[in-house]
């Protein structure tokens, strides 16, 4: 039953992300899949971090900054790079992107991501094998161009195309409310 639940859920699609941490020339890169909006005002953010998380650790108490990379579609292998354990700790494991500190938290902000956001975590739970990370988006700078996305455990471009409007559910035009029974 249970790896029949798992597959079910890797049927979500999801955005891909890089969170950065800095302090001085201490400096981490995680690759996540688990970024959601939470909350529009404030405005909240939530990660998932497994327990044994590097990146978990750096941020897991209210008030410690970070930011987060929202990758694009062609920036799958930074994607793989910073879920590699074996990459260096330390400043120089960005060494491969070009990166400015955010003016907020400090942290790498990388050339070419989709989106950028500086963050301040509000709180840290403790939930099964995870860390859910609920944090304040303070800072954003948006970015054109198509989203790198995780699906069924691969990564794909994200060449989006959008649906009409009122087309999008063959209920719409009924105006019948959402969940009705039919
Ligand atoms: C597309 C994609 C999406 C992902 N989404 C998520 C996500 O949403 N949440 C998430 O937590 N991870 C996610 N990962 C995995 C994550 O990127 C990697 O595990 C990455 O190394 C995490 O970095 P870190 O600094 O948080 O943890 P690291 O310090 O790199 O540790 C990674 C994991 O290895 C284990 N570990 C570390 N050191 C040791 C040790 N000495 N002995 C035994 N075990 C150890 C820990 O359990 C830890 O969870 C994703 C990876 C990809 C490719």
């Amino acid at each position: 039953m249970i790896p029949q639940a798992r597959a079910a859920l890797r049927k979500l699609a999801s955005g891909v992300a890089v969170l950065t941490y800095r302090d001085g020339e201490h400096a981490h890169g995680a690759t996540v899949s688990s970024v959601s909006a939470v909350s529009r005002d404030p405005l909240l953010l939530a990660i998932c971090l497994g327990t044994g998380s590097r990146f978990g650790e750096l941020v897991g108490t209210p008030g410690a900054r970070f930011a987060v990379n929202i990758l694009g579609a062609g920036q799958a292998r930074l994607a793989g790079w910073f879920a590699d354990p074996r990459r260096p700790l330390g400043l120089v494991q960005f060494d491969c992107v070009d990166w400015l500190p955010d003016g907020f938290s400090g942290a790498p902000l990388i050339d070419g991501s989709l989106a950028r956001l500086g963050c301040e975590v509000r709180s840290v739970t403790l939930a099964g094998d995870h860390h859910l990370v609920v944090a304040e988006v303070v800072t954003g700078v948006p970015g054109d161009g198509p989203p790198l996305l995780s699906f069924a455990g691969q990564l794909h471009d994200g060449d989006l195309r959008s649906l009409p409007e009122r087309q999008a559910h063959p209920y719409a035009l009924e105006e019948e409310p959402m969940g009705a029974a039919r």
